[in-house]
């Protein structure tokens, strides 16, 4: 019988899960690192929540590859955040993902394609550049939470996508178990979280939530998109990133 490469991808994830479902977010991220080694990279928006994975990886592995989607939509304090986080972490792989220029210009070329496609934006400025970059590694942190309801209630620490696996090290964690973290190592929160965005992505499709709304309320509010589609399964022999804006 022919040997399916996406057997072991399979194996491997189940084993891990069984393993760290009950873990400390520092223990997934050791064993994670343990793993993958160098195949290991962090994927973060430097978003509301942000600060605590981060935090978390950089102990572990300041050098850890770090993936960060710049849209070309985010807000300027996303983007001034990015850099007070990285360098007060001391992390050093910071790595900026942006689309490509051939893509926009055929794709979206009056940068409005957000108002009638929320799809297709999300997959030239995100799905695609980040597609891209994972090409390169056999695995990826991510810093949802099952609290933030939706599609991410039954979210497991470890899964399958695709090729890869991805860790969630942060699934289990509630907001008071995030807020008394970013207290005890005194994390700095993102600029917007204090005027009402409890989860910030690109300036077009973010917006204050109102109190006891849900976390993510705020994020393409008004439709039924509620993911940007980075969290579906890449395709197996996905291209491998090569370079360039990594
Ligand atoms: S979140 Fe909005 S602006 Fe950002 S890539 Fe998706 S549709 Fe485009």
């Amino acid at each position: 019988m022919a040997f399916d490469p996406l057997d072991t991808v399979h194996i491997l994830s189940e084993r891990l899960d069984a393993e760290l479902r009950d873990a400390h977010p520092s223990r997934i991220i050791e064993a994670a690192a343990e793993q993958f080694g160098e195949r290991l990279a962090l994927v973060s928006s430097f978003g509301a929540e942000s600060a605590v994975l981060l935090h978390l990886a950089a102990r572990v592995n300041p050098a850890m590859p770090v993936l960060f989607l710049d849209t070309g939509m985010l807000f300027a304090q996303t983007l001034d955040y990015r850099k007070l986080l990285a360098g007060r972490l001391g992390l050093t792989q910071v790595h900026d993902l942006r689309p490509r220029f051939e893509d926009l210009a055929t794709g979206d070329p009056d940068a409005d394609l957000w108002r009638t496609d929320t799809d297709g934006c999300c997959h030239i400025r995100k799905v695609a550049p980040l597609d891209r970059a994972l090409g390169g590694f056999d695995a990826w942190l991510t810093g949802r939470k099952r609290f933030h309801g939706g599609d991410r209630l039954r979210l497991p620490v470890v899964e399958k996508a695709g090729a890869q696996i991805k860790l969630n090290p942060l699934a289990n964690w509630n907001k008071a178990d995030l807020d008394a973290y970013i207290a005890e190592h005194d994390l700095p929160p993102h600029p917007l979280v204090g005027a009402g965005f409890p989860s910030v992505g690109c300036w077009p499709c973010t917006s204050q939530a109102a109190d006891g709304d849900d976390v993510r309320a705020g994020r393409w509010a008004g439709s039924e998109k509620t993911e940007c589609g980075i969290h579906v399964a890449r395709a197996p022999g996905a291209a491998p990133f090569v370079g360039g804006d990594l």
